[in-house]
C-alpha cells in the first residue's frame, strides 16, 4: 500500500496516458500528488539533474576492464607498485605533432602512466 508523502493520504492506483504509453501511477486524491508505479527506474519529473547511477558506473568500468583484457601486455615497471607487466595502448595526440603517445596500465594496481620519452 502506498501513502502520499505530502499529506499522508492513501494513494489510489490510476492509469495515466503519457505520450503514447499508458503507465500505472499512484495518485493522491487529496493533494494531487502522483507517483510512478511499477518502475523504479523512471525518474520523476521533478528530477532536473541527472544523478550518475553508481550501478551504471560500475558497469562502465566493467566494460573498460573487458576492453583492457584484449590489450597487449608489455614488460614495463609500474612506477607505483613495481609490478613489471602492464597493458599497452597508443593514443593519437591531436595537433601538428604526428607522434602518438604510448600509455600503459599496470595489470596489478591499475595505475595508468605514459611512456617516458
Ligand atoms: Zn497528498
Ligand atoms: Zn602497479
Amino acid at each position: 500500500m502506498e501513502f502520499c508523502p505530502k499529506c499522508g493520504s492513501r494513494l489510489v492506483p490510476k492509469k495515466e496516458k503519457t505520450n503514447k504509453k499508458t503507465s500505472l501511477i499512484f495518485a493522491c486524491p487529496k493533494c494531487g500528488y502522483k507517483k510512478q508505479a511499477l518502475s523504479n527506474k523512471v525518474t520523476p519529473k521533478v528530477a532536473k539533474v541527472m544523478q550518475p547511477n553508481p550501478q551504471k558506473l560500475v558497469a562502465v568500468i566493467g566494460k573498460e576492464e573487458q576492453k583492457l583484457r584484449t590489450l597487449p601486455t608489455v614488460r614495463i615497471e609500474c612506477p607505483k607498485c613495481g609490478n613489471n607487466l602492464a597493458y599497452a595502448w597508443q593514443v593519437q595526440t591531436r595537433g601538428a605533432d604526428e607522434s602518438s603517445t604510448q600509455f600503459f596500465r599496470c595489470t596489478k594496481c591499475g595505475y595508468t602512466f605514459r611512456e617516458y620519452s
